[in-house]
């Protein structure tokens, strides 16, 4: 789950990191009188899931609390990629004498939490590893072994910050931040940028938070944090319904069975040169009720023009699974997509047979997941 910019920064000031004082705001009327409670100059923050809100115009300074109102009548209702506006973030304006970087995610092939710093912040961090990737400090910490003090002297000696005031104050958020990452079983925290002041003060002004999902349950404070109403409205019909389901942006629809098998599918569909939809996975059964929520959350898509079941039946029986699709079918109105059904595995050609039997002129049965494949990314070009 990815948190906005504002809940970010309340974990980071949890955790002793450096923020400047700041509300939020829904209304211009709102954010013309959280300016005057915070006093003098302040920058106006779109709060939408997504970054470069920089360069799309979502952030703004104002010199008052008039011309906050007026910041945030024009970025309020505004579209960053796909995300309304709806909350403004209100802070007291920095003063920016230097912009760094600092991060720390997992490093899935190395199994380590892994921290990256660079003085080159303020951009595309990509774009830093790109181009200068010398700039670009990387350190794994051992789990076991935990932060230790070390960890943080190495990023900032290595990235060449030379004054004592300033490597002070960063090996000491770099700790903090190590702490939160932690402690709120946190995939990413990223600061971008990490200033320093013309005073000399560090900080962080900005802050990009991602916790694990299936960690939540730990963490009701953070859980309560969801905005509902950033989330994909896709998806979020999906976690109503228990769908385990990710929007792609393609035109077939892809259902397997188990999430190792669905992720071949939507493999294999791009391999014969097809565009999936989405990910989802039914899971270990193949049940009526299963089919019916995971159709219902595909098919909203508009752009989904054919569907393919990828079924490989384990414990689940593919018989089972073939009466499962029949008797969704009853209940949506499916006419007018084509459905390819690989069924392979426990009876299979049991669940071939009930599913040729039934009649119904958009199944297409195949016996392997390639020809399914090509039969759907055919069926959705014709459509
Ligand atoms: P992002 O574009 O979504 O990453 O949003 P950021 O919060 O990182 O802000 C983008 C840029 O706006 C920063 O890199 C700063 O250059 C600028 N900015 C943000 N807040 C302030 C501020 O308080 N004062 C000044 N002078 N610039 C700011
Ligand atoms: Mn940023």
């Amino acid at each position: 789950m990815d948190l906005h910019e504002y809940q970010g920064k309340e974990l980071f000031a949890r955790f002793g990191i450096p923020v400047s004082d700041g509300r939020l705001a829904t209304t211009p009327d709102e954010a013309r009188r959280a300016a005057e409670e915070i006093g003098g100059e302040v920058v106006v923050k779109a709060q939408v899931l997504t970054g470069g809100r920089g360069k799309a115009g979502g952030i703004k300074l104002a010199a008052d609390p008039v011309e906050a109102e007026q910041r945030a009548k024009e970025i309020l209702g505004m579209d960053i990629r796909g995300h309304v506006v709806r909350k403004v973030w209100v802070e007291k304006a920095s003063e920016i004498a230097k912009e760094y970087y600092l991060s720390i995610t997992f490093d899935r092939s190395a199994k380590q939490p892994l921290f990256m710093f660079t003085t080159q912040g303020g951009v595309d961090i990509e774009q830093v590893a790109e181009e200068s990737p010398d700039a670009l400090q990387r350190l794994h910490v051992d789990p076991l072994e935990g932060f230790q003090p070390y960890h943080a002297r190495r990023l900032v000696y290595g990235a060449g910050v030379e004054d004592a005031n300033e490597q002070k104050q960063i090996a000491a958020i770099v700790g903090k931040l190590y702490d939160a990452f932690v402690a709120s079983d946190a995939m990413l925290c990223e600061i971008n940028p990490l200033i320093v002041t013309p005073a000399g003060e560090v900080k962080a002004l900005d802050s990009k938070f991602t916790v694990d999902d299936n960690a939540l349950y730990r963490h009701p404070d953070v859980a309560g944090m969801r905005d509902v109403s950033a989330a994909d409205p896709l998806e979020a019909l999906a976690r109503e319904k228990g769908v385990t389901y990710v929007k792609l942006d393609g035109e077939v629809g892809v259902l397997g069975n188990g999430a190792g098998l669905s992720m071949s599918t939507v493999d294999v569909v791009t391999f014969v040169g097809g565009r999936p939809a989405n990910f989802c996975d039914l899971g270990g059964g193949g049940d009526a009720q299963g089919v019916v929520d995971a159709l219902e959350v595909i098919t909203r898509d508009p752009q989904v023009k054919s569907i393919f079941f990828n079924i490989f039946g384990g414990i689940t029986r593919c018989d089972e699974v073939a009466r499962g699709i029949l008797a969704a079918l009853d209940q949506l109105d499916m006419s007018r997509y084509p459905i390819v059904v690989r069924l392979d595995g426990t009876n299979a050609e049991e669940g071939r047979r009930i599913l040729a039997e039934a009649g119904r002129p958009n199944i297409h049965p195949e016996a392997t997941m390639l020809d399914g494949a090509r039969r759907a990314v055919e069926l959705a070009a014709a459509a």
